[in-house]
């Protein structure tokens, strides 16, 4: 189990990802009090099948969807960096990106994919998702040369304390989501392109069972599961 921060910092490759990977601990931790940003990497613009849907409009839905569901957790803030879908790059430009958001929000702790996963192969906007969202926790945040444009606009190096990664092969970190299990639910379903034709009882009972083994290893009847890596204490 992991303390509430009072603020929280999710780094999401697409829209929908935040919610199901964390989305009972974010409406958890916000009606504790906690604060929550959402950084919203890609514009999703590939994840349609539907032969009518052109790239331009799905971004376009995708966003909107995305806000609702933000709204629906009580997010404070949605940052879009609408890099294209399945083409989020390790570069310096999105790093910064994200060391500006950690600088300006100043999260005790952030959440994104696990990246390192050796028995499911992993997409890769998750897998550098995740790998970048550490890599701007430490050293790049931290380190006051790094991206030192930052300190002319008044935001100061900053030492994010954990990372959370969802879909962990190894969790050690569980966050009891019972009471807001519904909510996480909620804000899946405002992601209705994502929906297709599956009965929404089918997404109910898919996040309830997963969230349902999460918490027998906790103890409790819903629970999310974190690998948890500590940087600064
Ligand atoms: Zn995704």
């Amino acid at each position: 189990m992991i303390d509430r921060p009072d603020r929280a910092m999710v780094v999401t490759p697409h829209p929908d990802d935040a919610e199901i990977g964390c989305g009972g601990t974010v409406a958890r931790w916000i009606r504790e009090g906690a604060r929550v940003l959402y950084v919203l990497c890609t514009n999703g613009d590939k994840g349609s099948g539907d032969l009518d849907m052109t790239s331009e409009r799905l971004a376009e839905i995708r966003e909107r969807e995305q806000a609702e569901a933000a709204e629906t957790l009580g997010v404070e803030e949605v940052i879009y960096l609408r890099h294209p879908d399945g083409g989020l790059e390790d570069t310096s430009e999105f790093r910064g990106q994200l060391v500006r958001a950690i600088r300006r929000f100043r999260p005790q702790i952030a959440l994104c994919p696990d990246p390192f996963r050796t028995s499911f192969y992993l997409h890769r906007d998750h897998r550098i998702c995740g790998q970048v969202t550490m890599d701007a926790v430490f050293p790049y945040a931290r380190d006051r040369l790094h991206y030192p444009e930052h300190e002319a606009e008044g935001l100061e190096p900053y030492k994010v304390a954990d990372v959370l990664f969802w879909g962990a092969e190894t969790p050690d970190t569980y966050v009891d989501v019972s009471d807001t299990i519904q909510a996480k639910i909620d804000a899946l379903k405002k992601h209705t392109s994502q929906l297709g034709d599956n009965d929404p009882s089918e997404v109910d009972e898919f996040i309830r069972g997963h969230a349902r083994r999460s918490g027998e290893r906790a103890d409790v009847p819903y629970a999310e599961a974190f690998r948890r890596v500590q940087i600064h204490g």
